[in-house]
């Protein structure tokens, strides 16, 4: 029976290590950490049970919708019917996108034609611009040379536009701003998301924690496979050896190590170089070039309830994206949780707690007419420092594919080359594509 070492945890470990095992591989998995889930993550702080930051994802994340139907979470997840984006802006009424019962690309033709966040003069040239977008080949190299924000200004997109209308999905899908973002991969998730089919970009919330949808349920999907789980083991080094590869690391201050025929490394970007380098030589999966972008979650208790929408944008604001994670949480009643997720977060970064709470309070009480009576009865921060590669032009060739050089070694990780951006979608596409490396070698 061929033995499988998965190294890591995160949604593409758990993709790769169930798919090694339903094809009759004998598999162990090792995660640092006491849980599963990786990235995405929950966590229990004075009775309220949070995210470590807020996951939304598309109809068009076929894979991953697969997996939660294979964890059985399907039903603790909701997709809208249809796409639908409450846009929240200071001193005006809210506005809406949403789109129609059309096909691609006119689902979304009324809603740009009637978004009051853009000047009536451009809002023909916005949908002309999403139209030149939906042309571009994300594949086609000289894509990759040019900034997402550069594109848009030589297509008449002004920084109003580019604020109250691009940013509002190239944030929160590449977790940088156009300005900085990668042509080719904003014309994927242009492409992919919101041009190639009406229903594609209709957004799916997590309805309970990601422990309870992800974590949990992997954990007793991959008992069932009867992999061998190894949480809390730290995978210190690789090696090769005659039939295989030994994997040695620590469990509880105890060395150990464990011997494979194949292996499939799927730790984050910023960690994968110190297992991998021995192996292949500097830069293996690119641990340098590579580089990380941040996101910010600010986790704010109100007394009484000031947002009626489950979820909201903002335009005008530094609060990008707001959820109402109250249900999920466990929340006292009467009490609403808003979660605030600011992606492409340097700058939040370098604040303090209590810097983040001075600017942000403020902006949501401009916001939310009814915070301003309100009184904060919590207000926590959660930074993630590498949350996602920084998807900036040129980061295609930074990519590395899930099959390496040599036989068995196999990588997996949002971050390895999928053609998405780092997301769970290309974190399971990419566990798939290494067991099928791991398992045929
Ligand atoms: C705050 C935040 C918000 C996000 N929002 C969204 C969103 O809305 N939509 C979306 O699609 N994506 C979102 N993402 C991205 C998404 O969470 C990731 O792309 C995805 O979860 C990455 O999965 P992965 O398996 O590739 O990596 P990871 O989840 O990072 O898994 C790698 C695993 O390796 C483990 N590990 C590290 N070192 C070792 C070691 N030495 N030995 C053993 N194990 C080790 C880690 O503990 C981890 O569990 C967000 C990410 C963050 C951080």
């Amino acid at each position: 029976m061929r033995r499988v070492a998965v190294i890591g945890g995160g949604l593409a470990g758990i993709s790769a290590a169930l798919d090694c095992a339903a094809a009759g591989a004998r598999v162990t998995l090792v995660e640092v950490r006491r849980r599963l889930g990786g990235a995405a993550y929950s966590f229990e702080r004075d009775g309220l049970r949070m995210d470590n930051g807020q996951h939304v994802f598309l109809r068009c994340c076929e894979a991953y919708r697969a997996l939660l139907e294979r964890l059985g979470s399907s039903d603790l997840v909701a997709v809208q019917e249809r796409l639908d984006i409450p846009v929240l802006s200071p001193g005006h009424a809210p506005a809406r996108i949403r789109r129609n019962s059309l096909h691609a690309p006119l689902h979304l033709a009324g809603a740009l034609l009637r978004y009051p966040r853009l000047r009536a003069s451009s809002r023909l040239g916005a949908a002309r611009a999403a139209l030149a977008l939906a042309r571009l080949d994300p594949q086609d190299p000289a894509l990759e040379r040019s900034t997402f924000g550069e594109w848009l200004a030589a297509h008449g997109q002004d920084e109003t536009a580019v604020a109250a209308l691009w940013d509002l999905i190239a944030l929160p899908t590449m977790n940088v701003p156009a300005a900085d973002a990668s042509l080719a991969l904003a014309a994927f998730v242009f492409r992919t998301g919101l041009l190639s089919g009406a229903a594609s970009g209709d957004i799916g919330f997590h309805v309970a924690t990601l422990q309870e949808i992800l974590g949990d349920p992997a954990r007793r999907a991959l008992e069932q496979e009867g992999v061998e789980l190894r949480l809390g083991w730290r995978a210190e080094r690789l090696e090769r050896c005659e039939d295989g590869y030994e994997l040695s690391g620590r469990a509880g201050g105890e060395s150990e190590s464990i011997h494979a025929d194949a292996a499939i490394v799927a730790l984050p970007h910023d960690r994968a170089g110190a297992l991998l380098e021995p192996l292949l030589g500097a830069n293996a999966g690119r641990p340098g070039p590579l580089q990380s972008s941040p996101i910010v979650n600010l986790h704010i208790v109100y007394d009484r309830a000031v947002l009626d929408e489950p979820f909201a944008a903002g335009v005008g604001t530094p609060v990008q994206y707001l959820f109402d994670r109250g249900e999920a949480a466990g929340v006292p009643a009467g009490c609403q949780y808003l979660a605030v997720s600011l992606s492409g977060a340097s700058a939040e970064m370098e604040l303090s707690v209590e810097e983040l709470r001075e600017r942000y309070l403020a902006a949501m009480r401009e916001l939310l007419p009814r915070a301003r009576e309100a009184n904060v009865e919590r207000f926590q921060v959660t930074r993630e420092h590498a949350a996602t590669f920084r998807a900036a032009p040129g980061v295609a060739a930074l990519r590395p594919a899930q099959r390496t050089p040599l036989p068995g070694l196999a990588l997996a990780g949002a971050w390895t080359d999928t053609g998405w951006p780092a997301t769970l979608e290309s974190a399971v596409l990419s566990g798939h594509a290494a067991a099928r490396v791991a398992v045929a070698a």
